[in-house]
C-alpha cells in the first residue's frame, strides 16, 4: 500500500501555482495545515487553506495540473486491481467491510432494464465488474494507463482519458464519482459535466474525503485522507452542497463511510512521524488495531450517522 514512486521526483520537477476559491471565486483564505506526502515521499511541503468566505478547504498553492501524472506511482491503490490487494483476515474487519459495502451497494441494487452506469475514473474496474453482474450497461472512463490495462482485461468498455475527451452521445441513469472530486483541478466544472451526463431521474453518487471528520481533527498533518500533493480539495457536508447548488445538482443523502483503515493507517503515519521504523510502527498500527475492533465498530458505525467519518458519500440529482 505505501510505496516510493519508481520515478524520481524532485521537487524542482514540481511547478506551483497560486488559486482562487473554485466554490465562490474568493482569493481571501486563511493556512488550515501544512504536510507532507507521508504515502509516497514526494518531496516539498503542501499547504492546505481555508476559504474566508465559503469555507471551502483546498491546496494553496497547488502542483499545476499538467504535472498531475509525477504523482501517481505504478503502486498507487485504487490504480491496482483489488484481487492484488490483500484482504483483511480479521473476522470483524472482514464483517465490517461487507456490512459497509451492502449499506453502499443498495444504491445500485436491482437497475432497470437496459439501466447505463458511468464511472469517472474507474481504477481497475472492480466495481464496474460488480454492476454488470447486478445487470447494469457499464462504461468507465480513467486516465491511468496501467488502470485502464486491468479493467480492459476484465472485458469491461473503458474510455482512456479525462472527461474532456469522453463522447457526448449518451445520457445515465447513475453515474458514480469514487474518491475522484477531491484530485481534480477544477470541481464545479466536473460536477457540471456529470449533470449533463444524467438521465432526467438519474442520480450521481460522489465519495470524497471529510474535513469535517473526528480523524481529521484528531490526526491533522498525520491524517491519512489528507493525502498531499494529491488531494488538491477536502470537503464538508456544506462545502459539498454549496458546489451542488452551483452545478445544478440537488443533494439528496449524505452517508458517512464507515471503514476503519482511515484512522488506523493515520497512526501508522504518526508513529512513522515521531521516529519509529517502518516495522516496528506497522506492527504496533496492527496489534492496536485487532485489540480495538470490537470497540471501534460501534464507534465508527456512530460517527458516520453523524456524518463525521473521514469518508462521506453522497447521492445526487439533476436539479
Ligand atoms: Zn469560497
Amino acid at each position: 500500500m505505501i510505496g516510493k514512486v519508481e520515478e524520481i521526483v524532485e521537487l524542482k520537477d514540481i511547478q506551483f501555482e497560486t488559486t482562487i476559491c473554485n466554490n465562490c471565486g474568493s482569493a481571501a483564505n486563511q493556512l488550515l495545515v501544512t504536510g507532507q506526502d507521508r504515502l509516497h515521499q514526494i518531496p516539498g511541503q503542501f499547504t492546505n487553506v481555508r476559504c474566508s468566505n465559503c469555507s471551502l478547504v483546498y491546496m494553496n498553492p497547488r502542483p499545476v495540473e499538467e504535472k498531475n501524472h509525477l504523482f501517481y506511482p505504478m503502486v498507487y491503490g485504487p490504480h491496482r486491481p483489488q484481487a492484488t490487494k490483500k484482504p483483511s483476515r480479521k473476522f470483524w474487519s472482514w464483517l465490517n467491510d461487507r456490512l459497509w459495502r451492502h449499506t453502499i451497494n443498495r444504491l445500485y441494487a436491482a437497475p432497470a432494464p437496459e439501466a447505463e452506469l458511468l464511472e469517472i475514473g474507474c481504477g481497475a474496474g472492480d466495481f464496474l465488474l460488480e454492476a454488470k453482474r447486478l445487470g447494469w450497461q457499464v462504461t468507465g472512463t480513467e486516465v491511468s494507463k496501467t488502470a485502464v490495462h486491468h479493467a480492459r482485461k476484465l472485458g469491461l468498455s473503458i474510455h482512456e482519458g479525462t472527461l474532456d475527451t469522453f463522447p457526448r452521445d449518451k445520457k445515465y441513469d447513475a453515474i458514480r464519482l469514487h474518491f475522484v472530486l477531491e484530485h481534480v483541478h477544477d470541481p464545479t466544472k466536473m460536477l457540471q459535466e456529470i449533470r449533463n451526463l444524467l438521465k432526467p431521474g438519474g442520480f450521481a453518487h460522489v465519495a470524497v474525503p471529510n474535513e469535517n471528520s473526528t480523524a481529521f481533527r484528531w490526526w491533522r498533518s498525520y491524517w491519512y485522507d489528507l493525502d498531499m500533493p494529491r488531494h488538491l480539495y477536502l470537503f464538508s457536508p456544506q462545502t459539498f452542497e454549496a458546489l451542488c447548488v452551483k452545478s445544478g445538482l440537488r443533494l439528496e443523502k449524505t452517508v458517512g463511510e464507515v471503514k476503519l483503515d482511515v484512522f488506523w493507517n493515520s497512526f501508522l503515519f504518526w508513529l512513522q512521524g515521531v521516529g519509529l521504523s517502518a516495522p516496528i510502527a506497522a506492527f504496533l498500527r496492527k496489534l492496536l488495531f485487532g485489540i480495538t475492533l470490537p470497540v471501534a465498530i460501534p464507534c465508527g458505525w456512530a460517527l458516520g450517522k453523524k456524518n463525521k467519518t473521514s469518508r462521506l458519500h453522497f447521492v445526487v440529482s439533476k436539479d
